[in-house]
């Protein structure tokens, strides 16, 4: 498997260097802002851990299976208890004695702190006891937003991996090939975000979600029109082109959605059937610097003209 995230070319090589020499170190603490894939990177290490096959993480062996599924009997993760915002001392306590046991079918245990930034004091000074003597077999990978959240001692015995955002144009090929978004909206998201990854796919299936629901409610007017309503639905994807593309291949899907569900009211069907022929001549008009209000205007007119037929 390749190194998971975009950009962080440094902390890449120093990584995959040490788990080609099979030299995890025995404390990893990652740090960065929410989104930059500090738990991706967790999960890669993890798995690299427990291993079993060539080249780890190889992705295909058992191991990184039970470790990919969240089953694997030596990746353990310490996350605060329900109900709490901390991760306890007591939670601590009990990691450091499952640190001294044997792993059950790696050659290493793996302890994933998530949130280490949220253990006080006493709860950091009891991990430090075995960070300082580390049983051979284990790896402990600190997940926390920043370094300057732990006791420096904490930090020391440690090694630091920070993780930023990586170039737009790194981020958007990346964005591109691991999920079905469009380029467009993907370079709309990242400049947003600063290039922040994990923010930048919230905010795409965050206006994915939207676009939906004010597709099906603007559906849900086709054969009752109500120009007014239908217009307020669609004023605020008149901000920006690909909202607009958006919202009207939601819109698509719904009409069809609605039409294959009328197939026996055959006057209801036929008018959804030519709106959605429509809808695709808007979305041609799209691509010419067409003005989005006037678009939307002269959408909402052909759907109301829809029961004159
Ligand atoms: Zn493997």
């Amino acid at each position: 498997m390749s190194f998971p995230l975009a950009g962080n070319e440094r902390v890449r090589d120093a990584l995959t260097a040490a788990i080609a020499a099979d030299r995890i170190p025995h404390a990893v603490l990652i740090y960065g802002e929410k989104g930059t894939g500090r738990h991706t990177l967790a999960r890669f290490l993890s798995r690299a851990a427990v291993c079993g096959g060539e080249n780890p993480p190889c992705g295909v062996c058992r191991g990184c299976r039970l470790a990919e599924s969240g089953a694997h009997p030596d990746v353990i993760t310490a996350l605060p208890e329900a109900g709490k915002k901390n991760i306890s001392v007591s939670q601590i306590r009990r990691i450091r004695s499952e640190a001294y046991v044997k792993p059950h079918m790696a050659d290493r245990r793996v302890f994933i702190i998530d949130g280490a930034g949220t253990m006080n004091a006493e709860a950091q000074n009891a991990l430090l006891k075995v960070l300082e003597e580390p049983p051979g077999s284990v790896v402990f990978i600190l997940i926390a937003e920043s370094a300057a959240e732990l006791l420096d001692t904490v930090v020391s015995r440690c090694t630091a991996v920070s993780l930023v955002p990586p170039e737009i144009s790194e981020a958007a090929e990346y964005i591109g090939r691991t999920s079905d978004y469009g380029g467009p909206r993907i370079i709309s998201a990242l400049e947003q975000t600063g290039g922040n990854i994990g923010a930048a796919l919230e905010l795409l299936s965050g206006g994915s979600a939207a676009a939906r629901s004010a597709a099906e409610r603007f559906a849900a007017y086709l054969l009752a029109p109500d120009e007014a309503e239908m217009l307020k639905i669609t004023a605020r994807f008149e901000k920006s082109r690909t909202e607009a593309d958006l919202f009207l291949k939601e819109l698509k899907l719904c009409v069809a959605r609605e039409a294959r569900k009328r197939a026996s009211d055959v006057a209801a069907a036929k008018k959804l059937i030519s709106f959605y022929g429509e809808l695709s001549r808007f979305e041609e008009s799209l691509k010419i610097n067409i003005n989005l209000s006037l678009l939307f205007c002269a959408l909402v007119c052909r759907a109301a003209g829809l029961n004159q037929i």
